[in-house]
């Protein structure tokens, strides 16, 4: 058994001012019914950061069905994880059992051949909860009996030399779950950690792993990097462990052009500032930058094989979307977009009458000028289309339809020759 360090509250800096209050409802009940109730996870690890938390987890000793009856707004989900959610209106608390690790467990507890989890039900204590956890820093309990912080692996330590350390032997743990890798990654980028050299040693050799991993959970995890507001470093960490191929795998020999490299760095500057702004973004915007020279290859390639222009561009689309989601999956009301984004970036070049006018009104028109903006800086549309089509959009309707549709030249006058 291991002792924790229990660091009490007035040396640590988490303050239930900075906790979501739904968060505390939950922990309260639990508490005054008996259980043990903690903040666990991002939660905590971002309060001790003086980062703002995605989200509050909690771990608690009740089994699912014992929060359940103590919540009328509860509903039971998971298969792999059995999670309790509480609903507050629009926002979920989520609340997991402790669960113990797998050694000597006569259990409900599945793994296959490679070692991967399959399914982890086997409920347990705080001390079996914390070795299963991927980080140290993500295995922090903040207890609501006394405001303490429980630390079983050293995580205030590593917490202080900003480094992110898994838990245990790093390649048994990413042989577990591959998607730890992932997870180095997007905690690195995002919290400003170093990967632990043991750590990180074995990316180089695993990423392969990633190939066995559902598409859908791959989908979930590149929206998580990518949108997490710093989409650059997640993008630059990923290639330097040679991951990016199995997420991407049409794109790794692309970025060998300079200029579609400018061009990614670029798109995904420019999610992370609208993300730090507060501004919307889409996963197809995403994925149709990600993808936008692996389509334009496909797409020289048809014609060259002799294929009319109008289908090379349709199959090319359809061809590189398929292979992508072989890796991970994109919901159709995704790609439809990526389409769209994709295909009005031949329209630019009309700049007059009807075409012009119905590019302009296209649902899709602002991504598809975003998008060929970004090709411009990136020097791939050496033209003035940004310029001109950035100028449009702030005239009148009425000068929109001067420029659009100049008067016709006045018909010449005859010349009449005067009789002699
Ligand atoms: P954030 O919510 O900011 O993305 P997080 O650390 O809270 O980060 P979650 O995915 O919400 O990440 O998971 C909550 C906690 O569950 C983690 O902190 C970690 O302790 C544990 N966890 C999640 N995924 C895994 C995994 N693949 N392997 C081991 N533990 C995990
Ligand atoms: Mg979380």
């Amino acid at each position: 058994m291991t002792e924790p360090t229990i660091i009490p509250r007035s040396e640590h800096c988490i303050s239930r001012d900075n906790i979501d209050e739904n968060a505390l409802k939950v922990l309260y009940r639990l508490h005054k019914a008996g259980y043990r109730a903690l903040l666990v996870g991002g939660g905590v690890r971002d309060l001790l950061l003086n980062h703002v938390p995605k989200d509050f987890d909690i771990a608690t000793d009740a089994h699912p069905e014992q929060v359940k009856k103590l919540f009328s707004n509860c509903r039971l989900i998971g298969r792999r994880f059995r999670l309790a959610h509480i609903f507050f209106g629009r926002e979920i608390i989520e609340v997991a059992t402790f669960r113990s690790s797998h050694e000597g467990q006569d259990s409900d507890g599945i793994q296959d051949d490679a070692g991967r989890i399959l399914r982890d039900n086997v409920y347990g204590d705080i001390e079996g909860d914390v070795w299963r956890r991927d980080f140290t820093v993500n295995a922090l309990y903040y207890d609501i009996a006394d405001f303490s912080v429980v630390d079983y692996t050293g995580a205030m330590e590593d917490l202080k030399n900003r480094q992110l350390k898994l838990i245990g032997d790093p390649e048994t743990r990413y042989r577990e779950d591959p998607v730890r890798m992932l997870r180095a990654v997007r905690f690195a980028a995002k919290l400003g950690l170093d990967i632990h050299s043991e750590s990180e040693k074995y990316i180089f050799e695993m990423g392969h792993l990633l190939k066995d991993i559902p598409p859908a959970r791959l989908y979930e995890e590149v929206l998580k990097l990518f949108h997490s507001g710093q989409a650059v470093i997640c993008l630059e960490l990923l290639r330097k462990y040679k991951l990016l191929q199995y997420l991407f795998t049409q794109i790794s020999d692309c970025l060998d052009d300079p200029i579609f490299d400018d061009f990614i760095g670029y798109s995904l500057q420019s999610t992370d500032n609208r993300i730090n702004e507060g501004k919307p973004i889409t996963p197809a915007f995403l994925f149709a930058a990600m993808l936008w020279k692996p389509v334009m290859r496909q797409n020289d390639q048809f014609i060259k094989d002799g294929m009319d222009i109008s289908m090379a561009m349709q199959n090319a689309m359809t061809s590189v979307i398929k292979q992508q989601v072989g890796m991970t999956s994109i919901p159709r009301r995704f790609s439809m977009v990526m389409r769209d984004i994709w295909h009005l970036q031949f329209r630019f070049k009309y700049r007059h009458g009807r075409r012009a006018k119905s590019l302009l009104a296209h649902h899709k028109f602002r991504a598809a000028y975003d998008f060929m903006c970004l090709r411009n800086k990136a020097g791939e549309l050496q033209d003035d289309s940004c310029e001109w089509w950035t100028r449009i959009q702030t005239m009148s309707s009425d000068q929109q339809e001067k420029l659009l549709n100049p008067a016709k030249k006045p018909p010449r006058k005859k010349q009449h020759k005067k009789p002699g």
